[in-house]
């Protein structure tokens, strides 16, 4: 392509309300504009990286026996209402109308559509397993979109979906797209870890996200040398974590005065106790049902561990005027010994943390009181204890037992999930084994954000001058700059093109104006080589090659150009 002709709307500023670095520069290298809040236009150089991502992902994808196809993006509301998502997706879901009034909604995610077409066309264990996929454009009506293209509402995604006649081949499979993400990653030339996660809003038994590491990422994760890594929001605790555990003899319990104190750090400083201490005592609704949770005073919960384990689609931390009316004490005077509650099935849920508390603290269940000297079993017995704790900085690996475990942050490019019957039950979706008994189909499900990896991959890779594009990624793998596009550089330029261009991308900048200026675009696009072509190099027969990775430039035989360009990237 002669950059004279293409469509590169570059921008000197940066745009002020670009809110990441990798937002900053696809604005600038006019890979991307902003049409309205989360929603966005690719340009001929964004959409060139785009594509070089979906064909990194289609190779790997076709490789392990996946079958493209194009589902449509509006979605009838019938088959949503089968899997009761049509009620629980909440907000993000865009509900439309068309002209007759039948709801639609778009499609931000398709299980619900890929289980009908099986449901409808594969009748035998003999056509499974299957694995279906598609590249397309989502809509999730983010609550925050930001980042660009890194949280929009409209996204570009490849979503998978396989079907298994067992648990062991869909555990088998899983396994090997959990390769072949781990080789997409490599491929996209990330630095990136694939840990653990929690389901959501899709559900099924266990799930894993690939993780680019970076600074700004939203996610936070832990790993452990050992090998584990998980998601904060899924990570394990290990019972007994933090502090130091002397034994203690029982005491008896006792009332103290604690006017107006209600947080652990102000009871804690009045009797002169660590956090550590303290028995937390919250109130959650979990699909509107009060239940009662404990966790160790220099603790959080985790709300998401709490969810799952209480198996419910909402949960609510209740506000102090929910509390009172639920319990008659007010906020900061709860406690775990003589709790009521209205009804007597409540279900009184302690972290392990709690456990392992001798002559602990907590409210007493009335205005301006604490009860000292609560012990677990003789003052108060849950209904069950459970890991529904944060993981702290310090906690060891849940797994080796040994090490600390690591924080970093990430940026989620993919995720995996072995969704089991889940939909296949809700649709009525079955094939016949062997034996000729109906089955259910047990399903996995496999997404990848194409568009977000394209931005991932800048905010890993950039320098105060532009993006550094891997070559895999590249818009174009080389750009040649004609110091002068005339007379013998224009010529020698043109030769170059036309031999590079047979095996690569290639951008010939022809356009008039100072090296400068064009040796600072081809930095900004982040063109992994650059061939400057002057009377200077000439005079040697020889043209210099700069990689954009790299400080330094070297001068090289016209004839040997060939050669130090990147081999492919396998
Ligand atoms: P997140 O936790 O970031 O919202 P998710 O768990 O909702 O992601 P999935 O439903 O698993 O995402 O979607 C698969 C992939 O699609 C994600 O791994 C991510 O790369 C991409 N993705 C999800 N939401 C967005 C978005 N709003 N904008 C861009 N990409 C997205
Ligand atoms: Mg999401």
């Amino acid at each position: 392509m002669k950059y004279s002709q293409a469509f590169i709307p570059t921008l000197k500023e940066t745009p002020s309300d670009a809110d990441t670095i990798s937002l900053k520069l696809m604005l600038r290298a006019g890979l991307i504009r902003k049409l309205s809040s989360g929603i966005y236009e690719w340009l001929p150089l964004g959409l060139r990286v785009l594509k070089n991502v979906e064909q990194i992902i289609r190779e790997e994808m076709n490789k392990i026996g996946g079958q493209e196809l194009l589902l449509p993006t509006i979605l009838p509301k019938e088959l949503w209402e089968e899997t009761g998502r049509w009620n629980l997706y909440g907000k993000e879901l865009c509900r439309i109308k068309d002209r007759s009034g039948r709801e639609f909604c778009l499609g931000p995610t398709h299980e619900e559509i890929i289980t009908d077409i099986v449901r409808k066309d594969v009748r035998s264990y003999k056509q499974l397993p299957l694995m279906l996929y598609q590249f397309q454009s989502k809509f999730r009506d983010e609550i925050r979109p930001r980042f660009g293209v890194m949280r929009a509402k409209e996204f570009y995604m490849k979503d998978a979906y396989s079907f298994h006649a067992s648990e062991e081949d869909a555990e088998r499979y899983y396994k090997i797209v959990f390769d072949a993400y781990s080789k997409i990653c490599e491929k996209c030339g990330f630095n990136f870890r694939a840990v653990e996660a929690t389901t959501g809003s899709i559900g099924g038994s266990f799930s894993h996200e690939f993780m680019v590491l970076a600074d700004t990422g939203e996610e936070e994760i832990v790993s452990c040398i050992c090998g584990y890594g998980a998601n904060v929001e899924k990570a394990e605790c290990i019972k007994r974590e933090v502090g130091s555990w002397k034994p203690e003899v029982e005491k008896p319990l006792e009332e103290v005065h604690t006017p107006d104190m209600k947080t652990v750090d102000e009871v804690g400083k009045f009797l002169n106790e660590k956090p550590e201490k303290f028995i937390k005592t919250l109130i959650y609704l979990a699909d509107g049902k009060p239940v009662i949770v404990l966790v160790r005073g220099d603790c959080e919960i985790n709300e998401e561990k709490l969810k799952s384990h209480l198996n419910a689609n909402e949960l609510l931390l209740a506000d102090g005027n929910t509390v009172e009316k639920i319990t008659g004490v007010p906020i900061g005077f709860l406690g775990s010994v003589n709790f009521r509650l209205p009804t007597s099935d409540f279900r009184l849920i302690a972290d392990y943390s709690v456990e392992n508390i001798i002559n602990g603290i907590s409210g007493a269940n009335k205005k301006d009181y604490h009860l000292k000297n609560i012990n677990i079993g003789r003052d108060y017995k849950p209904t069950e204890i459970a890991d529904i704790r944060k993981v702290k900085k310090g906690a060891l690996c849940p797994r080796c037992k040994k090490h600390e475990l690591k924080f970093s942050r990430g940026i989620e490019v993919g995720h995996t999930f072995k969704l089991g019957t889940k939909y296949s039950k809700a649709m009525n979706a079955t094939f016949l084994d062997e034996k000729g008994k109906q089955n259910f189909f047990i399903m996995g499900c496999y997404g990848i954000g194409v568009s977000r990896i394209v931005a991932a991959a800048i905010e890993q890779s950039n320098d105060e001058s532009g993006i550094i594009w891997n070559r895999a990624l590249a818009p174009y793998q080389a750009i040649i700059i004609p110091v002068s596009y005339e007379g013998k550089i224009k010529d020698v330029c043109d030769t170059i093109y036309e031999k590079l261009s047979q095996k690569y991308d290639v951008l010939l900048d022809d356009r008039d104006g100072r090296a400068g200026v064009k040796f600072k675009d081809a930095d900004l696009l982040g063109i992994p080589v650059r061939i400057t072509v002057s009377e200077k190099t000439l005079k040697e027969n020889k043209v210099e090659i700069k990689y954009r990775s790299k400080k330094t430039a070297e001068l090289v035989d016209i004839e040997k150009i060939l050669d130090k360009m990147p081999k492919n990237y396998l």
